[in-house]
C-alpha cells in the first residue's frame, strides 16, 4: 500500500476513533513520525495510564500493549502485529519462573517490565531500566531479593546498589549482539567519541561506556554532554528521535557481532509491526489485547507499585 495513502487513513481513523498511538524508540521512523508519543517503557507505561483516547494503538512488543492493557482496562488496546514478542518476555515461561521463586521463599520478587503478565502477578514490584535502581535501594538492606529476567541488568544492578540478587538467567538478544572489537575499532577511529549503553548490554560492553542508563537516560546524556561524537550501544530506532534532537553532534550505533544490512543492532521483534499493519489494526480494531481480570488484579500490584515509587 502506497505510504501517503496509509499515513492519511491512520490520521482520518485516529481521529474518528479516538485513538492514540504510542510508539516506543525502537519502532522504525514511518511508525515514529505518526505516533502521538514516543518513549521508553516506563514513559510509556506512564502515557497509557493518563490517556483518555478510547482505543490505544501500542506499536512495540507484545508485554508492553498487554502493560497498558493492565493499566487502561476499560480501553480497547491494539498491537499492530501479535508476533512481535521479546527475547527477555519469552525466556522467562511462568511455569518455570514459579519453580525458580518456590527455590528462594524468602525473597521477594523484582521484575524487568519486559515479562509477561503472568510474571508481574508472581511479582512484589515491577521496574524498569530507568528506574530498577531506585527500586532495589527502597527494599529494606536485610531483605532478600530475586530479580528476573533480565541477567546482565542484574548484574549491573549488583553493582551499582551493591547487593546481591538472586538472578533469572534471560538475555535480551539484542542488546547482547554488541561486538566489543567492532565497537573498540570505531572508537579508535573517534577518540573524541563517549559511548553510551544501556545497562541490558553484557558487563564487556558496560565496562567500556561513559554512560550507562535507560533509553531515556542516554537520550538525555546525548542531548546534554558537550561531546560531538557518540557511540550508542542500544537498538539503533532511538537514533531516529536523537538525530533530530542533536542534529550538529554524530551518532554511531554501536556494531553488531553479524553483518546485517545497517551494520547495527535492530529488535526483529519491534520491527515486526509496520505502517500497513498499523493502518490494519486500527481500522479492523484488532488484534486487541485482552487480560482477564484475575490476571490483571494481581499484576497491575507491582505495576502500581513501581508507578509510584518513580
Ligand atoms: S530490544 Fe530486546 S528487550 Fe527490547 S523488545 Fe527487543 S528483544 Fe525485547
Amino acid at each position: 500500500m502506497n505510504k501517503n495513502f496509509l499515513v492519511q487513513e491512520i490520521i482520518r481513523l485516529k481521529r474518528e476513533k479516538n485513538a492514540v498511538i504510542l510508539a516506543h524508540y525502537y519502532q522504525d521512523q514511518d511508525i515514529q513520525e505518526i505516533a502521538d508519543f514516543i518513549g521508553d517503557s516506563l514513559e510509556l507505561s506512564k502515557k497509557a495510564q493518563t490517556t483518555d483516547a478510547s482505543i490505544i494503538v501500542f506499536a512495540g512488543v507484545h508485554f508492553m500493549a498487554e502493560t497498558a492493557k493492565i493499566l487502561n482496562p476499560d480501553k480497547k488496546v491494539l498491537l499492530p502485529d501479535w508476533e512481535a514478542g521479546c527475547s527477555l518476555a519469552d525466556g522467562c515461561h511462568p511455569k518455570d519462573f514459579k519453580v525458580f521463586k518456590n527455590q528462594h521463599p524468602d525473597h521477594i520478587v523484582i521484575t524487568y517490565i519486559n515479562c509477561s503478565a503472568e510474571i508481574k502477578a508472581m511479582s512484589d514490584l515491577v521496574c524498569t531500566s530507568a528506574n530498577a535502581k531506585k527500586i532495589i535501594d527502597s527494599i529494606p538492606l536485610d531483605q532478600k531479593i530475586i530479580f528476573a529476567p533480565d541477567e546482565n541488568l542484574g548484574n549491573y544492578l549488583q553493582r551499582e546498589t551493591k547487593r546481591e540478587l538472586v538472578l533469572w538467567k534471560g538475555s535480551c538478544v539484542v542488546h547482547e549482539a554488541f561486538s566489543l572489537d567492532k565497537l573498540i575499532e570505531i572508537y579508535n577511529n573517534n577518540p573524541s567519541a563517549k559511548i553510551a549503553a544501556h545497562p541490558e548490554s553484557e558487563s564487556h560492553i558496560l565496562k567500556v561506556a561513559h554512560y550507562i542508563g535507560s533509553t531515556s537516560g542516554i537520550i538525555n546524556f546525548i542531548k546534554t554532554d558537550p561531546t560531538n561524537v557518540f557511540i550508542v550501544a542500544t537498538e539503533a530506532g532511538i537514533l531516529h528521535e536523537l538525530s533530530k534532537a542533536v542534529p550538529d553532534k554524530m551518532l554511531i550505533p554501536a556494531p553488531s557481532t553479524e553483518d546485517n544490512t545497517c551494520a547495527c543492532s535492530e529488535c526483529a521483534f519491534m520491527k515486526m509491526n509496520t505502517l500497513e499493519k498499523l493502518y490494519l489494526c486500527l481500522k479492523n480494531e484488532s488484534p486487541e489485547m485482552t487480560v482477564s481480570k484475575e490476571l490483571r488484579t494481581k499484576a497491575l500490584k507491582p505495576i502500581k507499585r513501581m508507578l509510584e515509587l518513580s
